[in-house]
C-alpha cells in the first residue's frame, strides 16, 4: 500500500497538516489525499459554524496550504473532499465540486434524516422493524450517492455496521444493490480502516467481508483509505491495511483512476 486516499486535517476534525503529513511519510505511504469533511447541510448550518465545520468556505485556504506542505515533502498530496451526502443536496454538491475542482471528491452518508449513523446516536428506543427500517433508508441514499455519478470514492459502504444497534442488519440485498450501483458507476468504493484496531468502536474495515466479495463478484476495484484524523492513526493503519490487502489479494486502483477521465477496468 502506497497510497491513502482518505485522511483529515485541522481543515475538519483531523490534526494540523504538518503532523499528518510528516506522520504519513513516517508510516511509509508515498501519497496522502487529504479529504476533509464538508457539509452543505442547511439542517446543522448553526451546528457547523459552532463546530467550525465549514470547509465549504475554507477549501481554497487548504489548498494553499497544501501547496506550502508539498513544498516540504517527497509525499505527494491529493486536495480531495468528504462530502456528505444527502439525495436534496444533489444539485448544490453539483455546483460546489464543479466549482472547488478537487482532485477527486469521496462522498459519504453519515446520517439519514438528521438521524446519525455513528453510536453517539442512540436507537435504544427504536424497535427492531425500526432499525431495520433506518438501515433500509441508509442503504437507498447509499445507493443515490453512487448513482449521482457525483463522487470519485464512496467511503465506507456499510457504515451502519460500526453502530452496535444496527450491526449485522445488512443483508445481501443491501450488499447486492450497493455493489451493482457501483458496477455501473464511476464511482469507486474504499476498503476503510477508519473503525480497525484499538482506537475503533470495533476492529472492523469498511466493508465487512461479504460486502468486499459481493463488489469483487461484479468486478468492481477498490481504493484504499486509513480515514486518518491523528497523526498516531497512520502507523497503527497502515501497516494494518497492508496485512489485510495481502491476505485479502485485493489490489487497490492506482489513485490516477481518480485523477482523470480515464475508465475504470474491471479487477
Ligand atoms: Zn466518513
Ligand atoms: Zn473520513
Amino acid at each position: 500500500m502506497t497510497v491513502d486516499v482518505h485522511a483529515h486535517t485541522s481543515y475538519s476534525d483531523g490534526s494540523g497538516i504538518p503532523l499528518m503529513v510528516d506522520a504519513a511519510e513516517a508510516a511509509g505511504l508515498d501519497a496522502v489525499g487529504f479529504a476533509d469533511h464538508c457539509s452543505l447541510s442547511e439542517a446543522w448550518r448553526d451546528e457547523r459554524l459552532l463546530w467550525n465545520r465549514n470547509f465549504d468556505r475554507t477549501h481554497e485556504r487548504r489548498r494553499e496550504a497544501l501547496a506550502i506542505a508539498a513544498d516540504r515533502t517527497d509525499l505527494t498530496l491529493y486536495d480531495a473532499v468528504e462530502m456528505d451526502y444527502e439525495p436534496e443536496l444533489e444539485p448544490a454538491i453539483g455546483a460546489f465540486l464543479a466549482d472547488a475542482d478537487f482532485d477527486y471528491a469521496v462522498g459519504s452518508v453519515h446520517y439519514v434524516a438528521g438521524r446519525q449513523v455513528f453510536p453517539f446516536e442512540s436507537f435504544d428506543d427504536a424497535s427492531g422493524a425500526e432499525r431495520r427500517a433506518f438501515v433500509d433508508d441508509y442503504y437507498d441514499a447509499v445507493v443515490a450517492l453512487v448513482e449521482s455519478e457525483l463522487f470519485d470514492v464512496l467511503a465506507h459502504a456499510d457504515l451502519v455496521e460500526n453502530h452496535p444497534a444496527l450491526r449485522g442488519l445488512t443483508t445481501d440485498a443491501h450488499r447486492e444493490r450497493v455493489a451493482v450501483a457501483c458496477a455501473n458507476s464511476r464511482t469507486v468504493p474504499e476498503i476503510n480502516a477508519g473503525r480497525a484496531g484499538d482506537r475503533g468502536e470495533f476492529d472492523l474495515f469498511h466493508p465487512t467481508e461479504p460486502f468486499v466479495d459481493a463488489f469483487r463478484d461484479r468486478g468492481v476495484r477498490f481504493v484504499v483509505g486509513t480515514d486518518s484524523h491523528d497523526p498516531e492513526d497512520f502507523a497503527d493503519r497502515v501497516p494494518r491495511l497492508e496485512r489485510y490487502l495481502d491476505e485479502t489479494g485485493v489490489e487497490p486502483l492506482p489513485v490516477d483512476a481518480l485523477l482523470g477521465d480515464s475508465p475504470r477496468a474491471a479487477e
